[in-house]
């Protein structure tokens, strides 16, 4: 089968580099080499964390981290606050009502960002609230939420903030010590260009102290074991996929990591402004850098454009998920991609778009993006 030109919200295209690495000779986990690998492991991804806290490394997807997160820092009878304002907003909360807990829903409308200030009223209003699970960005909306003020308003009411940045760490702004976020999740198959299979949880010291008082059942995600035998890992590691993140962070740390942020935004620009120029709408009140939702116009359904965009060009995209599923399609810029694919896909997107019968200037949106991209040409020099 001809490899697909991913440009769905994880897994991302894997540069060649990270798959050479992954099938690399296994090695064994137990004993100093190890220990010593998976540390510097750890000091490159500290540098896209931004943080000085212990990590702590899983072999699941996202979602195991999430659950680890509420199971280890929560009490029976707490009552966190979780914003729902998208699919993995409301994971959160589905992960709560799993274990039980009366969790207090902030539903704010898809498509849109948190604004600090409704926190600061659901913390004032539920005084007994002493923790907030949120989202850095909410990918099923593919909307960017103000962490860096969210957290503010967490501290000033000496909240404990959980920030699940399983899309955005490594693609858009997170500064986990400078803005004082206590807990943040991330995983492998996004923005880190590594396949799915490992995540990722940084505990403040803070944190840790709910983790001590926590009563929740837990066993396989027990954050203190996890951290008692933190380089060796409690149980046998996802050896092959820390062979490949190790050379994903190489290949990002060549790059600069605030340079491949620049280099998504740019990316995410040149989407929205093609989109514009295409006479279509951008779904989020807020975009950011990993994903952009475009409005179809109707008649069009997302799968006939799924389908047309993978059958014809062997680009792939995503649709929307639960009531939004057929009416946006969603574009990834994040992973191994060049200007060269975020063309083609938007040319291909046109070409796409006409045929199913939309009034579309073939090469409106692909001459924006152009303009965009080119102007930045040197900084794709490697
Ligand atoms: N949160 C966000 C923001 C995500 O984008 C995703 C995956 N799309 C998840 C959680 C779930 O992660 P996983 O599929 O790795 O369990």
């Amino acid at each position: 089968m001809k490899p697909e030109l991913l440009m769905t919200p994880g897994p991302v295209n894997v540069p060649v580099r990270t798959s050479l690495a992954e099938a690399r000779p296994m090695r064994h986990h137990r004993g100093a080499d190890f220990a010593e690998w998976l540390q510097t492991i750890d000091g490159k991804l500290k540098q896209i964390f931004k943080t000085k806290n212990t990590i702590l490394y899983f072999a699941a997807s996202g979602t195991g981290a999430m659950e680890a997160c509420v199971v280890n820092l929560l009490k029976q009878n707490d009552r966190p606050i979780v914003i729902e304002g998208g699919k993995f907003g409301q994971r959160w909360g589905a992960i709560c009502q799993a274990f039980r807990v009366n969790y207090r829903a902030l539903e704010i409308e898809w498509g849109t960002a948190p604004s600090p200030a409704l926190i600061e009223q659901a913390l004032r209003a539920q005084p007994a609230s002493k923790i907030i699970f949120t989202t850095l960005f909410e990918t099923s909306t593919a909307t960017a939420y103000d962490i860096e003020n969210i957290a503010k308003v967490a501290q000033s009411y000496d909240a404990i903030l959980v920030v699940d940045a399983i899309s955005g760490l490594g693609a858009v702004p997170l500064r986990t010590d400078a803005w004082g976020i206590d807990v943040v999740v991330a995983a492998s198959q996004k923005a880190l260009m590594a396949p799915p299979g490992l995540a990722f949880v940084s505990i403040s010291e803070r944190a840790w102290k709910l983790v001590e008082q926590s009563d929740l059942p837990k066993f396989y995600w027990d954050f203190k074991a996890a951290k008692k035998e933190l380089f060796l890992t409690p149980y046998t590691p996802a050896i092959s996929l820390l062979q490949a993140l190790d050379e994903s962070l190489n290949i990002i740390l060549e790059e600069g990591v605030d340079a491949v942020l620049c280099r998504y935004e740019l990316y995410a620009k040149a989407v929205r402004e093609a989109v514009a120029a295409m006479g279509l709408k951008v779904f989020s009140q807020s975009p950011g850098a990993v994903c952009t939702a475009i409005e179809l116009p109707p008649p069009l359904k997302a799968k006939d454009v799924l389908k047309a965009m993978s059958q014809e060009f062997g680009i792939r995209i995503a649709e929307g998920q639960d009531h939004l599923k057929d009416k946006i399609i969603r574009i990834t810029h994040i992973g191994d991609l060049s200007p060269k694919d975020i063309l083609s896909a938007l040319a291909a997107l046109e070409i796409t778009l006409s045929k199913l019968g939309a009034q579309i200037e073939l090469g409106a949106g692909v001459k924006r993006a152009m303009e965009l991209l080119s102007s930045q040409v040197g900084m794709f020099a490697s």
